[in-house]
């Protein structure tokens, strides 16, 4: 039996292609309620329409074993899932392609392809599923070197222990979300963290940029189930101490969670995880003005009740994920636990929204709810992946900016990065776009915004128009007093903002630890360590 191939191009599996009629439901759908029109004619890419630059370098021998040079390979390492891949891809433009792609399948062999690496002077990019939306895997490290390899760890993927007294597990960090979960499961056991992305992106992906997962408030990103790591450098190897907290100096787990693949390796971590929730309530509250959907939400983890899910919703992406009409803002709620009913905590979230004159249709008990507001947007939520290349594949630009900012400065916040959006998306393709807001995660001293936008690309010009929008954005947000990632991550297309946002002085001490980490500077060049900061 053949394998299941992963797309060289997109979301998922070559298999996992909308048939032609869903494909322009859900193309006719977005565009009535976006305003923005598709283009007509579209195709999916094919490998055989790819042509890819010769090989600049061969594994040695003692590689070859792990080493591809097959076409399908090295397309599908070429990019990740940022709109200007999905472009490229379309485009069959594969002119970074990396020249070998390395599947190591113990420690030691990753550990061999730095040595390696190092000594003829190529470039490594890590891959883990490759889901990133900010240009981290992407093998443009410019002419300084002799060639670069894409270092997929997707075979390093097992759980290798599981301490059940202290609830962590070490786990490889090539594991993609379902397979390790599908590992822990028989112990009663999860990782519980859950970005849009789980099913196509890894342990060591989230962990090399600080993913964002399922908890809305209190253990909103990876780092903070992290109990030690295990990362190879150029320089050699490292583990930290497994430890249910220290105070013995700078932390070294926190130095390489979000270090992008640009210090090391990460191989394998030890993690936090915890009993699988049996306890569950959820409700979806509406309210007419978005400023009170906020407040409310404010009000909730403020009053120190931690919702799992907290999640505001304006009213126009309600409408455009299918859960309303457009007339009202919704605020998601979802409690849960493994031990103790949750009842008590909705109610008192539920008095909250009450004050900001929520009004919740729903709520329901013990299972998973699948059904009603909630449930439908958790389904549009997952399955927004696939929607978002047919609509790029229908000449749509479809991203999003995502970022952190606090209550004080919000109201004013929101309004200076939607509107921002707005005016760029008019100059630059000449017809208004669609721009909608929800919160990812929400703290007690402020949200994590997450602006989506759908415009008209301009015919040959769709990268040039989606740069002029971003930069727009990045400039407001930051302008605002907003972080440039809240979750995605830096990548090569963060880096402008992401270097006017950190103090100078930290930048230059973390080109130290790259210096003293990767003297050679193979390690993802050009991503969060510029050329001399
Ligand atoms: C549809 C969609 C939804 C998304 N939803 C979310 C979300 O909800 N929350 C969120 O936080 N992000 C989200 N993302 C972004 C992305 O999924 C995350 O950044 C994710 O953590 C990347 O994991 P990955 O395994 O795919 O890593 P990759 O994309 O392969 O790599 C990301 C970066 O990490 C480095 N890297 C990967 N593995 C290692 C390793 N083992 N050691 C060192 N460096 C490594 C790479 O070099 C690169 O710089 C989403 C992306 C898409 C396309």
């Amino acid at each position: 039996m053949s394998e299941r191939r992963y797309k060289f191009w997109g979301w998922g599996y070559e298999d996992q292609i909308p048939e032609s009629g869903e494909a322009e439901a859900t193309v006719a759908r977005v565009s009535e309620i976006t305003g923005v029109r598709p283009r007509a004619e579209m195709r999916w890419p094919a490998i055989d329409r790819v042509t890819l630059p010769d090989p600049r370098v061969q594994p040695p021998s003692v590689l070859a074993g792990i080493a591809s040079t097959d076409a399908h390979d090295r397309a599908a390492h070429t990019y990740g899932k940022s709109f200007p891949d999905y472009v490229r891809a379309f485009d069959h433009d594969f002119e970074c392609a990396p020249d070998l792609v390395m599947w190591p399948r113990h420690e030691r062999d990753v550990v061999a392809v730095l040595d390696w690496a190092s000594d003829v002077n190529v470039a490594v990019i890590p891959f883990g599923g490759g889901s990133s939306v900010v240009g981290g895997v992407e093998p443009s490290v410019g002419e300084g070197f002799a060639g670069a390899v894409s270092m997929d760890l997707r075979k390093l993927n097992r759980v290798t222990d599981v301490n059940v007294a202290d609830r962590a597990a070490h786990i490889e960090a090539g594991a993609l979300g379902p397979v390790l979960e599908r590992q822990l499961k028989p112990h009663g056991l999860t990782l519980r963290h859950f970005p849009q992305s789980f099913e196509f992106s890894t342990l060591g992906g989230w962990i090399a940029t600080r993913s964002g997962g399922h908890f809305a408030t209190l253990q909103t990103h990876i780092e903070d189930s992290i109990e030690s790591l295990r990362v190879v450098s150029p320089r050699g190897t490292l583990e930290t101490r497994r430890l249910p907290g220290s105070g013995a100096g700078p932390s070294p787990d926190r130095l390489f969670a979000g270090s992008e693949g640009a210090l090391g390796i990460i191989t394998s971590a030890w993690m936090r995880v915890v009993p699988r929730p049996v306890h569950r309530r959820s409700a979806a509250v509406w309210f007419k003005q978005f400023l009170d959907a906020a407040n409310a939400a404010r009000g909730v983890v403020q009053a120190g009740l931690w919702p799992a899910n907290c999640r505001v919703i304006d009213a126009e992406e309600a409408r455009l994920t299918g859960v309303g009409d457009g007339s009202r803002h919704l605020l998601v709620l979802g409690f849960e636990n493994a031990n103790h009913r949750v009842d008590s905590w909705m109610e008192e979230a539920l008095q909250c929204t009450a004050d900001f004159s929520g009004i919740s249709d729903e709520s329901s008990g013990d299972a998973p709810n699948r059904s009603g507001a909630t449930g439908s947007w958790r389904d549009a939520f997952m399955g927004a992946p696939y929607v978002r290349e047919t609509l790029i594949a229908h000449g749509l630009i479809v991203d999003a900016v995502e970022t952190a900012i606090t209550w004080d400065r919000f109201p004013e916040f929101h309004r200076a990065v939607r509107d921002s959006i707005g005016e760029a998306i008019l100059r630059v393709t000449g017809v208004p776009g669609h721009v909608t807001c929800r919160f990812t995660h929400v703290y007690a001293d402020g949200p994590a915004p997450y602006f989506t936008f759908h415009a008209k690309a301009p015919k040959g010009g769709a990268i040039q128009a989606w740069r002029a929008i971003k930069a727009a954005a990045s400039e407001a947000l930051l302008a605002a007093g907003g972080t440039i990632t809240h979750h995605h991550a830096v990548g090569r297309d963060h880096m402008p903002w992401y270097t006017k946002q950190r103090p100078a002085l930290f930048g230059y001490a973390l080109a130290a630890a790259k210096k003293e980490l990767d003297p050679a500077g193979i390690l993802n060049p050009g991503v969060l360590i510029g050329n001399g900061s």
